[in-house]
């Protein structure tokens, strides 16, 4: 078995692990990241980078080399509502560096990360590495074990930080009780050509019984099919001709190549949870990311929490981390400073899920927008807040910790 030390070791490679990576190696820590997976180019994750994660590629100074990848821009989140259209958050109404959504596809982002990590000696990523338990001596985890496509390998670290996303490993391997908060609904992703002559906006139509988040990709068309949880098998038994009728009723202009969805394999489900972790930390141990709390789909916001986390971490950790000194204070202080933020972000979601989508799903038969969607008709300064929300959250995060390594162009 192959040995290794470092300062820190992160299992998981998604945004949270990526980027706490990058900021801790950039910061002079001798950093390893686990990514189970051999490349980044999965299944659809969620595209949505928002302007809080914008603003710290900023602060990266990589803003500009972020936005030469394809990506596109949305500034108004939309909805039908019956028939009625209407806008939930206008970014134009903010004050942000960037005010919009940059949809990109999540194994670019990560890979644009990862490039920019590798310019630090003290990083290390490595692929197809699997986290598969934690070492702990008295009480104190003190590493992992992993397998590699080369074989079995030990990592003592003097932190373990959990990144492996909300089916975390480690989480379970640490002990560390979840909160299930519930949700009323499962997502369908799939993707479909677009043509020029189509709606030319990201737009949630709701109808009773149904709802479908149509995510303008330029070239082709994201759709989040929402259904009401655990319904995926009903639908299935219902058939392929069924599925591609409701489509067609909720976006008409996909009759023409709605029989290109002719296999069940071209459609994602997303079983949505929403649960949090009681304590995110153990000695030697930190859960970021989904690993530490799961969010609903709602809004988009997981991803760019994630980064929110990692950039927390790194604030915070990077210097008992050069000094070798980590305590569980400082552990505690990361979810301190994550918690509330997260559980705002989450108390949204939920009220959305309850007032909105519950009664929706449940096929309310008079479709009528409900209140909150009508207070931001009426009152549109509302679409700023609520973009800013959705956008950038409560007590955004930014890079604090300065750089060890001479910043290469
Ligand atoms: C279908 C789908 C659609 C989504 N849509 C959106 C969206 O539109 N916007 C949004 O913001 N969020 C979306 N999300 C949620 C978003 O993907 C997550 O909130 C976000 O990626 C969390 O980042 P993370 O780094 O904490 O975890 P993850 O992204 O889950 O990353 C965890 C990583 O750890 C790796 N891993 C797991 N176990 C191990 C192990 N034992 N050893 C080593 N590596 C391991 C995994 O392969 C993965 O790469 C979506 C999720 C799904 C599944």
């Amino acid at each position: 078995m192959e040995k290794t030390s470092v300062r820190c070791c992160i299992a998981g490679g998604g945004p949270a692990g990526v980027m706490a990576g990058l900021l801790l190696a950039r910061a002079g820590v001798d950093v390893v990241v686990l990514e189970k997976h051999a490349d980044f180019f999965r299944d659809f994750r969620g595209d949505t980078i928002h302007p809080s994660t914008l603003e710290l590629m900023y602060e990266l100074g990589s803003l500009d080399d972020l936005l030469h990848l394809p990506h596109q821009k949305t500034a108004r989140l939309r909805f039908q509502f019956g028939d009625t259209f209407g806008t939930i958050a206008d970014f134009t109404r903010t004050k942000l560096r960037t005010p919009y959504i940059a949809f990109m596809p999540q194994w670019d982002f990560l890979t644009f990360l990862s490039k920019r990590a590798a310019r630090y000696p003290t990083f290390t990523l490595k692929m197809g590495a699997e986290a598969t338990g934690l070492i702990e001596e008295n009480g104190l985890i003190v590493g992992v074990t992993a397998t590699t496509p080369i074989g079995p390998l030990e990592i003592r670290a003097d932190l373990v930080i959990a990144a492996d996303g909300r089916t975390s490993l480690m989480r379970q391997q640490a002990g560390l009780a979840v909160d299930e908060l519930g949700a009323p609904m499962d997502v369908l992703w799939f993707s479909m050509p677009r043509k020029p002559s189509d709606p030319d906006e990201t737009m949630g139509r709701i109808d009773a019984g149904r709802m479908l988040i149509a995510i303008d990709r330029q070239d082709y068309w994201q759709f989040g099919d929402v259904i009401p949880k655990g319904t995926f098998e009903a639908i299935k038994a219902r058939g392929l001709h069924d599925f591609r009728a409701t489509l067609t009723q909720m976006a008409p202009y996909m009759a023409d190549r709605v029989a290109l969805l002719d296999d069940w394999d071209k459609i994602k489900l997303l079983t949505v949870q929403v649960n949090r972790a009681k304590s995110w930390h153990r000695p030697g141990f930190l859960c970021i990311g989904d690993a530490a709390h799961a969010m609903s789909p709602v809004a988009g916001v997981g991803i760019n929490l994630a980064v929110q986390d990692a950039v927390a971490a790194s604030n915070i950790l990077a210097g008992p981390l050069l000094a070798g000194s980590v305590t569980e204070d400082d552990l505690a202080r990361v979810q301190k400073r994550r918690e509330f933020p997260m559980r705002v972000i989450q108390a949204m979601q939920l009220m959305i899920q309850n007032r909105v989508l519950t009664p929706v799903l449940g096929g309310a038969p008079t479709l009528k927008p409900p209140f909150i969607i009508k207070l931001l008709q009426a009152f549109p300064f509302l679409q700023g807040l609520a973009a800013r929300l959705v956008g950038v959250g409560v007590r955004p995060e930014h890079i604090r910790t300065a750089p060890h390594w001479p910043e290469k162009g």
